[in-house]
């Protein structure tokens, strides 16, 4: 199985992340794509997050029309900070059992990508399963080339990246670690300017969130009152 692995917040889960995972689907012909909300994402430790399990169930209602999205509480019972390298290897290992060869695209937006060095055991992370990068029109490889080397250069004496230009996926060339067997995919996806911070806020103003997000989250919000 092809299997992609979404990771988030999802505080709220929004059509921003829904429509990218699902372009991001079709192009790599996945089975599977697993969203999973973060316990406590380790780039958001000062910042007030909702309990998960109202994550977990927003996520839930957002994902259950679509026969290849599912949803993991892994991160969420694990307790804790949420680090990817945990989570990817737990998730090898349960699904990997037996004869099965699944293969793991780690799907993320490009400006969080770009902290990827600020991420636990980010070098072995990377030489270890494929990233599918989402980026914006108007994105040019080069730049992000040139962003994970500069960021990788202050770090680490010998981690290198180089651009290949035969990408099986698409006409955008991938990148790569010398030496790594694993690759990182630029995708442009369409663009839908939402976030969950803007969601949140126009919540706690009144203002209307529909059409930004599946009509059951909203619903859910309205229920359990959060971000008001
Ligand atoms: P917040 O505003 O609270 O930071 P967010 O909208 O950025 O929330 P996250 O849960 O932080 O959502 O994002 C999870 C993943 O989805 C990240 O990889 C992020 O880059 C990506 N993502 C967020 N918003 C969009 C969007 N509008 N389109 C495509 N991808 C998105
Ligand atoms: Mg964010």
């Amino acid at each position: 199985m092809r299997i992609g692995i979404m990771g988030g917040t999802f505080d709220p889960i929004h059509y921003g992340h829904l429509n990218s995972a699902e372009e991001i689907a079709e192009v790599f012909k996945m089975d599977r794509v697993i969203f999973i909300p973060a316990f406590i994402p380790p780039h958001k430790k000062k910042e007030k997050v909702t309990d998960g399990y109202h994550r977990l169930m927003m996520t839930m209602l957002a994902t259950l029309s679509n026969p290849r999205f599912t949803v993991s509480t892994i991160e969420i019972e694990r307790d804790g900070y949420s680090y990817t390298i945990d989570t990817v290897n737990e998730l090898r290992n349960s699904f990997n059992k037996g004869s099965a060869k699944n293969k793991f695209y780690f799907i993320v937006g490009v400006d969080a990508f770009k902290e990827i060095f600020t991420w636990k055991d980010s070098v072995r992370l990377l030489k270890n399963c494929d990233f599918i990068v989402t980026t914006r029109p108007g994105y040019k490889v080069d730049d992000l080339f040139n962003v994970l080397n500069d960021a990788a250069a202050k770090k680490y004496r010998n981690v290198k990246f180089k651009i290949d230009r035969k990408n099986p996926f698409g006409k955008s060339p991938r990148l790569y670690i010398i030496g790594s067997k694993h690759f990182i995919y630029p995708v442009e996806t369409t663009a839908l300017d939402i976030s969950s911070t803007d969601i949140r806020r126009r919540v706690k103003s009144g203002m209307t969130v529909k059409y930004l997000l599946p009509e059951f989250v909203e619903e859910y919000i309205n229920k359990n009152r959060l971000y008001k």
